[in-house]
This record gives structure tokens, C-alpha cells and sequence, in this order.
């Protein structure tokens, strides 16, 4: 494939954040950008071009946005697969393609795939009855965390179980979605890499974020993660590899548990950068965005060297107000970087922005973005 070079028009299925801080980048590589999204005024929407305000399955409005754009790529992997295709079938390069997002898509065929790449997973079985629950309490064990094959992300879609009867509960409840059991895994840590694969077959692994989750959502990253540089290199390869076999073109996350014993297990990936790569707008040449960029429109991938000690920290609405205050305090100070997102209702656990404190080392960067944090208020 010839290189999709600057002037050209890029299409982003999806119009979050994620699709907002893309545009950006293209935009400042003299690129265009089209953003297709159920929602108006999109996050992504508002930076973009132009915003297609159709379902993700809208064949006209599909169309459209093969005629306008030279190459598609998404925001968001839960775009239903029927689309992608579409897209494809009228021969527009759609970087990740469906034969990679039927694999992410679904927790099942996703764990299935690593396993045979040499990358192991938590230990897991497909639910096919309600017999088999007692099956897996018995072969993989309690506790564990029951979860929808498709569509969950951020523990939407997961009962953590510590007996039979709450399988069975959750079972119930799921009102027969497909499902997996996982077992429930003590880590230490929970890391992810960021790593972009170009058309080419370039690729390259930022280094590791240590993540911190809140209610089961992304509170905080660390960059360096505070492991040991072999446990480092480790998760790296680990994510390169996955990469590699999928055939990934574009930016690829891998979540990892990491055990007392210094075992990497797989939790899980995502075909598109990553809350915990947010760090890279800041502390790299290079961020995953202009990554994804750089690697859907064939160009050379970006540095992903770490400049900075980093620790970045998800803003998330509380339903307490739509208005931010605190936010001067962070401003004033020359190691802080201030994202928001253009989000108008500031729901409960709405990811409306982050900031990015950068330190000579994590435990600087640490102490001051515990601090900043308390400035910010919702009213
Ligand atoms: P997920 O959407 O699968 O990434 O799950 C969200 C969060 O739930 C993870 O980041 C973990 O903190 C927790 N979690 C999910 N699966 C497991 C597991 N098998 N064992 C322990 N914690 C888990």
C-alpha cells in the first residue's frame, strides 16, 4: 500500500475522546478527519472536519464516509462488525479490519487467540449452559469473575462470584448473554503496554503503565511502571507478539495482571489507543494518537521513548455539577498537562478529561498528582 500522506482525509469510526485526541494529531500533520458517531456534537466531532451523525450501522451514512476518506480506522472496537465490512466491501482500507475485531470483540475468541500466540491469559472457560458453571467452579476454581463474551468494558458486564450460588445468580441475571469464567486473579499489579504495528509490519512498544483502577475504571497510570526491567521487557515482547500474529495495522493495547510470583497473565486488549497511553501526549516524541496515525497511513512509526517520569489521572464527572473548578492550580504549574474533552453532563464515572504530571521520577510526579487531584471539584 502506497503511504496515505499528508492533505489526505482519514475517517474515524467512533467520536469519544479517543477519536478527539486522534483528530488533533491529524490535523497537526495537515491531515483531514471525518468522524462518524450516533451522537451530536461529538468530542471528536468538534475537532474534526466533519461529523457524520448516523449509527454505526447506517449503510448510507457508511457509504459517505468511504467517499469522503482515503483510509477508516476507530475509536471504539465495539463498532458491530456488519459495518466494518461494509466499509470494506466498497474497498476502503480499514485499519484494524473485521477479521481482527471478530477476535477482539469477543472475551472468548480474544483469550483463545493469546493462548496460541505463546501469551497466557487468566484461566477461563466458555459458558455454553448453566450446568457448566459448576463444571468450572470445580476445574478453574473460586473465586471468579463471570463477564459477557461481548460488548463489556470497564466491569460493565462482570459479577465477581465467590460461590456456586452466586454463579448461578449472575447466570440469571446475565439473561443469556454469552458468557466466560475467569478466574479471579491476586495480582500485584495491573500494567498495559501501548504498542503500534504501521502496514509494513513496522512495530514498536511504548514502555509499561502501572495502572490503578477505581471501581473497576482507570484512575491513575505510572509510567515507568515499578516493576523490574526484565518483567518490563517481558510484557513488551508479550504485546508485540500479539500484535504481530493478529496482523495488527495501528495501535494496539494489551492489559496484563501481574502476579507475586512474576508471572504476566493476560486480561485483555483493545485495537485502539488506550486510556493508560494517554501519558504519551505528554512524556513521548511521539503520542499513540499520532501513532495510530503514522501507522494506518503507512508512515514511519514515531519514537516511543520515555522523556519524563509520568503519572496521569482520569478526571471523571461525579453528578454533582457540569462545571470544573480547581483547574487554575493545575495550570500554574509548568510540570502539568490539562486535557478535557468537551463533554457537556459530567454523569458519575464519566471520563470528561485527564492531566498528565511529569516528575524526575515517578515518586515526584505520584506525590503532586495526589495533591492537584483534591483541587478539582464538579458543581
Ligand atoms: P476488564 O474490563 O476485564 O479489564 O475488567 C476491569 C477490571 O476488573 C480489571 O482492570 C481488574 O481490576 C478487574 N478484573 C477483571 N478481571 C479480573 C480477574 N480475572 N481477576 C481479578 N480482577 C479482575
Amino acid at each position: 500500500m502506497a503511504a496515505i500522506l499528508p492533505g489526505s482525509t482519514i475517517g474515524m469510526l467512533g467520536g469519544g475522546q479517543l477519536g478527539r485526541m486522534f483528530a488533533l494529531a491529524a490535523r497537526n500533520l495537515g491531515y483531514r478527519i471525518i468522524t462518524l458517531e450516533p451522537e451530536p456534537d461529538s468530542p471528536c466531532g468538534q475537532v474534526a472536519d466533519a461529523q457524520i451523525t448516523a449509527p454505526y450501522d447506517d449503510s448510507a451514512g457508511l457509504r459517505h464516509l468511504a467517499e469522503m476518506c482515503d483510509v477508516i480506522t476507530l475509536e471504539f472496537e465495539n463498532v458491530p462488525s456488519a459495518a466494518i465490512k461494509t466499509l470494506e466491501s466498497l474497498k476502503k482500507p480499514v485499519h484494524p479490519g473485521s477479521g481482527l475485531l471478530k477476535i477482539t470483540q469477543n472475551r472468548f475468541l480474544e483469550k483463545s487467540f493469546s493462548l496460541d500466540a505463546g501469551v497466557v491469559p487468566t484461566a477461563f472457560a466458555k459458558l455454553r449452559a448453566k450446568e457448566d458453571l459448576e463444571t468450572s467452579a470445580r476445574e478453574i476454581g473460586l473465586p471468579a469473575v463471570i463477564k459477557t463474551t461481548m460488548g463489556g468494558y470497564d466491569g460493565k458486564g462482570q459479577w465477581v462470584v465467590s460461590s456456586l450460588e452466586e454463579a448461578q445468580k449472575a447466570w440469571d441475571e446475565a439473561h443469556g448473554q454469552e458468557l466466560i469464567w475467569e478466574k479471579k486473579v491476586d495480582f500485584v499489579k495491573e500494567l498495559s503496554v501501548v504498542c503500534a504495528r504501521n502496514s509494513v509490519g513496522e512495530v514498536k512498544a511504548y514502555p509499561v503503565s502501572e495502572n490503578i483502577h477505581r471501581r473497576n475504571v482507570l484512575d491513575l497510570s505510572i509510567v515507568p511502571a515499578r516493576i523490574p526491567e526484565e518483567q518490563a521487557r517481558a510484557a513488551r515482547e508479550a504485546a508485540l507478539r500479539l500484535a504481530e500474529a493478529l496482523g495488527l495495522v495501528g495501535v494496539f493495547c494489551v492489559e496484563f495482571f501481574l502476579l507475586a510470583n512474576g508471572d504476566l497473565l493476560l486480561n485483555e486488549m483493545a485495537p485502539r489507543p488506550h486510556n493508560s497511553g494517554h501519558y504519551t501526549l505528554d512524556a513521548c516524541m511521539c503520542s499513540q494518537f499520532e501513532q495510530q496515525l503514522r501507522a494506518v497511513c503507512g508512515l514511519p512509526l514515531g519514537s516511543v521513548e520515555l522523556l519524563r517520569s509520568a503519572v496521569m489521572v482520569n478526571i471523571m464527572g461525579e453528578g454533582t455539577g457540569d462545571r470544573l473548578t480547581g483547574t487554575e492550580s493545575l495550570l500554574a504549574d509548568p510540570a502539568v498537562s490539562l486535557h478535557l474533552y468537551g463533554k457537556k453532563g459530567a454523569k458519575p464515572g464519566r471520563k470528561m478529561g485527564h492531566f498528565t504530571v511529569l516528575g524526575s521520577d515517578v515518586d515526584e510526579a505520584l506525590g503532586k498528582a495526589h495533591k492537584l487531584r483534591q483541587l478539582l471539584t464538579w458543581s
